[in-house]
């Protein structure tokens, strides 16, 4: 009976502390102001949309340009929303870093205009996690001591982090801590309770990784998605896994454990016994192979709970039994969209199951929300973006034109180079000679983007050669962390700095390069994907569903990278620049429909009309100032 009566207790207690703070955070939304002085009629507009999409449980799909303030645009009719009691909660998806600090960014703006909110920031579990860092947290046993009687200490932790309300690393790594609690559980567990949760998007769309708290349609959760043209390909690769010979060689290394070496082995002959059947060096086949599936099942029911639950498993093993874990699940879920590459040769051997378009296990997690809407600075065009995203011709599209005057970028096509695989090496010269000229009309900071390493190294190369009075850097393939700091440094703390890197890479989306940061941006190649079996197969893929698979396998998704790269040339009021595309194709009607309304384009046929046609710009731009 005592025990009843403490628990019952304890839950009536937690129901007024949730219920007052959900009192506070009604009653402030709705008061609340937008939290900026300057409220412009296309951050108005498209702040109506969300609104009026969260009221009527639709979807919306928006594409606002740079600079427009999207994150603020979505998050505050999101709370007023709350305000007027048609919504729970908000979640926020961003796969960056830099993109989760704006949404906090803009939750603390309106905090601070009155907003009682409380909100949650999900950190991954690797860098998070306490153990990472620390092998004293593991017992002798492989468990670790921070999950040993997780719920009995659970209560007092959680009700201290809800008092807080402001849930960044920090706060839940403390008290985390004081509890000594994993941080990640930790973490999880407070989804339910607060206001706004940002976190990355596979929490909500990856079937491995997926929260259950966003399995269920309880709450009415509003979904907002930033850069949401990502989600065509990281759907896929959601949706995809593979096996390979060299992933079970690594897995061997260093494990000790006699019966988990047995157990790899035999995955590694079903492998074997699948691929060397295969005549050629790769083969298509359009199911999962069986050998394999039993042998994985195998594994799964006689070491899952020895790998996952023992922490001291050698990272590589564990890293395996992820991937195999990975393999079963999509093997379960493989439909209609997805093909299995098979390839033979040893040093290459590996069985990819390979998700073509996710469309369709996208269209079941949108209904678990009230209203879900995606953003991005670049959604065309939207028919694409709808099939690919799975959402339906019910599907709202809003489409805000650029708030900075058009005279402030120039945009020149230069249509004298041919960047087509068999073409371009001919065209390194010319290329060259373009970026020089561009850099001489007005010397400052500029990104010129490749489609592949490979010609950016040639091209790289041959200008280091010939103009060695200008200094450059390149992106690397494997860059660390650091790397890719002093490489942003350039930008932000010197003023004249030619960069070449990768168009969809890690330094053409999601970074503001403000002001002197980047006056140009030189765009080489219509930045299709690479002309792999895999791209012939989703193209093939949406040929079967009669569309136009070339435009939805390469053209589309090449002209999303143009645009994303081009655009960080202008990202405030003030900023002036340039963007020069290099190549023939950009003069076809086919690319130019696409190109987004604000950009006037001039055409330039040699590199002297692009001088003299740059140097018009930029005195128009000095006598301005
Ligand atoms: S539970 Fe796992 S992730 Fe959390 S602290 Fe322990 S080992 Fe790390």
């Amino acid at each position: 009976m005592a025990f009843l009566q403490t628990v019952l207790q304890r839950y009536i207690d937690w129901y007024h502390l949730v219920s007052k703070q959900r009192e506070r955070m009604i009653n402030s939304a709705r008061l609340l102001d937008f939290p900026f002085e300057d409220f412009r009629a296309q951050q108005h507009r498209f702040a109506a949309s969300v609104y009026r999409s969260i009221k009527q449980n639709h979807r919306l799909l928006a594409e606002a340009p740079t600079g427009s303030g999207k994150t603020i645009s979505t998050l505050f009719p999101s709370v007023k929303a709350i305000g007027e009691d048609i919504a729970d909660q908000i979640i926020y998806l961003s796969a960056k870093t830099s993109g989760q600090n704006e949404a906090r960014k803009a939750i603390e703006a309106m905090i601070n205009k009155g907003l009682q909110a409380s909100y949650l920031i999900v950190q991954a579990k690797a860098k998070c996690c306490s153990c990472v860092h620390d092998e004293t947290e593991i017992e002798e046993s492989g468990k670790c001591s921070r999950t040993l009687g997780f719920y009995d200490r659970l209560p007092a932790a959680r009700e201290a982090l809800f008092r807080k309300g402001k849930l960044g690393s920090e706060e839940i790594k403390l008290v985390a801590d004081e509890h000594h609690l994993c941080p990640f559980e930790l973490s999880l567990q407070m989804l339910p309770w607060m206001d706004i949760v940002v976190c990355d998007l596979n929490y909500i769309f990856d079937p491995l990784v997926q929260l259950s708290y966003f399995r269920s349609d309880r709450k009415r959760k509003v979904l907002l998605i930033d850069e949401m043209h990502n989600l065509v390909d990281r759907a896929r690769q959601m949706y995809s896994a593979s096996l390979s010979r060299s992933q079970i060689k690594l897995a061997l290394k260093n494990n000790n454990s006699v019966t988990m070496v047995r157990a790899i082995n035999s995955i590694g002959s079903a492998l074997d016994r699948c691929t060397r059947q295969q005549s050629d060096a790769e083969t298509i086949c359009i199911e999962v192979p069986a050998t394999l599936t039993r042998a994985i099942s195998r594994f799964g029911e006689q070491q899952g709970l020895e790998l996952f639950g023992n922490k001291r498993i050698p990272a590589q093993t564990l890293e395996f039994g992820k991937a195999i874990f990975r393999f079963q699940c999509i093997g379960n879920l493989y439909g209609d969209h997805h093909r299995t590459i098979a390839a033979r040769p040893v040093a290459q051997r590996e069985i990819r199951l390979l998700c073509l378009n996710a469309f369709e296990y996208l269209q079941q997690i949108y209904p678990l929300f009230k209203a879900v809407c995606g953003f991005s600075a670049t959604l065309s065009p939207t028919g694409y973006f709808q099939q690919a995203l799975g959402l339906d011709e019910k599907c709202q599209s809003l489409k805000l034109a650029s708030s900075f005057p058009p005279d402030r970028l120039q945009v020149n096509i230069c249509s004298y180079v041919d960047t087509r695989y068999r073409q371009r090496d001919h065209y390194i010269n010319q290329i060259c000679a373009t970026i020089e000229r561009c850099y001489a009309a007005r010397p400052g900071n500029y990104l010129v983007f490749f489609s592949s390493y490979a010609f950016m190294q040639k091209v790289h190369d041959y200008f280091e050669l010939h103009h060695a009075e200008i200094d450059t850097m390149m992106q690397t393939r494997a860059a660390s962390d650091q790397q890719r700091v002093d490489f942003l440094s350039h930008y932000f703390d010197r003023t004249n700095t030619l960069g070449f890197a990768i168009m969809g890479g890690v330094f053409a989306e999601g970074i503001d390069y403000l002001g002197s940061a980047l006056i140009g941006t030189i765009i080489v190649g219509v930045g299709m994907p690479q002309a792999n079996i895999q791209q012939q197969l989703i193209q093939q893929d949406f040929d079967a569903m009669q569309l136009n698979g070339f435009d939805f396998a390469y053209r589309f998704p090449g002209l999303t990278r143009v645009q994303q790269s081009a655009g960080r040339v202008i990202r405030c009021d003030t900023d002036y620049g340039v963007i020069i595309l290099l190549d023939q194709r950009f003069k076809q009607a086919d690319y130019q429909r696409h190109f987004p309304p604000h950009w006037q384009t001039q055409h330039c046929h040699d590199c002297d009309s692009l001088e003299q046609s740059l140097n018009q710009f930029w005195s128009r731009v000095d006598g301005k100032h």
